[in-house]
């Protein structure tokens, strides 16, 4: 059973580039081991459990529209793990039951991230590693432990935990969801390369609203992400490019020229959807760091 599990997420991981290129739902349904076909993940169930064996394989997180309440909602809680909500209200239910026996056995499964309709960020692999049938949720880690009361972990290990979320979970779907936002281009130059591009935080990570969200995101390309983060370039609240005065004032070759200089005063592109533009106070604060570092 361990080896069916480890194909799947060793599946995954080769389709995706470890995690890092979205795939659809056609190519992660089903996957092949030992000459059989497995399910990898349903159409209509949110925790996956292939017929020949008796454990859930995948879960999976459904793409939310931006500005929708998710069907789901699964929190990080205070030790940092991030919560799985049960299937329904029943905790020995089929589902719930085959997620429970993969804890149970310690294997390794796939998270699907919904990021766009049928198009997910396998994130594997991940194990469940609590059960909490008072909220109806699993704990789910990104790497195997036993499960401890929140009690005995230590200020450390939850901020190991933070981080590992941040890193494993939260910053790839960040980035997933501000290139299909920006429709993967740069919102200064609109270079269209994607290893080019970033997923940039207007108000960064250690920021108390430095959240990974599209309305805290820009897509910049590396030279404008650098640019903005060394306050080089700074973008006003009305989506304004400015360039810092001294840099206006240097002569240099064409990538100054055209790369830096010849934006000030011109606008970024945003996306379509109002819902996903990048949110005018944020800017506004990002912006004072930009002028008060001129
Ligand atoms: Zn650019």
């Amino acid at each position: 059973m361990r080896a069916i599990h480890q194909a799947a997420v060793d599946y995954v991981n080769v389709i995706s580039c470890n995690g890092e290129e979205p795939v659809v739902f056609d190519q992660v349904a089903k996957f092949s081991w030992n000459g059989q076909v497995f399910g990898l993940l349903d159409r209509q169930q949110g925790i996956t459990k292939p017929r020949q064996i008796p454990t859930a394989i995948s879960i999976r997180t459904t793409f939310t529209r931006p500005g929708a309440n998710p069907p789901y909602s699964d929190k990080i809680g205070v030790d940092g793990l991030v919560r799985y909500k049960y299937k329904g209200t029943d905790p020995n239910n089929f589902s719930n039951s085959a997620l429970r026996a993969t804890m149970d056995h310690k294997l390794p499964i796939v998270w699907f991230f919904g990021i766009d309709s049928g198009t997910y960020l396998p994130i594997a692999p991940v194990y469940v590693v609590g059960d909490e049938p008072g909220n109806l949720q699993f704990s789910v880690a990104f790497e195997h432990r036993d499960s401890m009361p929140c009690s005995d972990l230590d200020l450390d290990t939850r901020s190991y935990n933070d981080r590992i979320v941040s890193q494993r979970l939260h910053q790839p779907i960040f980035r997933q969801q501000v290139m299909r936002a920006y429709s993967t281009q740069c919102a200064v130059c609109q270079l269209r390369i994607p290893k080019l591009l970033d997923a940039a935080h207007i108000l960064p990570d250690s920021h108390p609203k430095g959240r990974p969200i599209v309305a805290n995101g820009l897509s910049l390309c590396k030279i404008h992400h650098a640019g903005y983060d060394e306050n080089i370039i700074g973008i006003r609240p009305d989506l304004i490019i400015e360039v810092k005065p001294d840099i206006l004032k240097t002569r240099d070759g064409p990538m100054l020229l055209h790369g830096i200089k010849e934006f000030h005063g011109s606008s970024i592109t945003v996306p379509r959807n109002p819902r996903e533009r990048p949110e005018p106070s944020r800017l506004e604060e990002r912006f004072w760091s930009f002028r008060n570092a001129v």
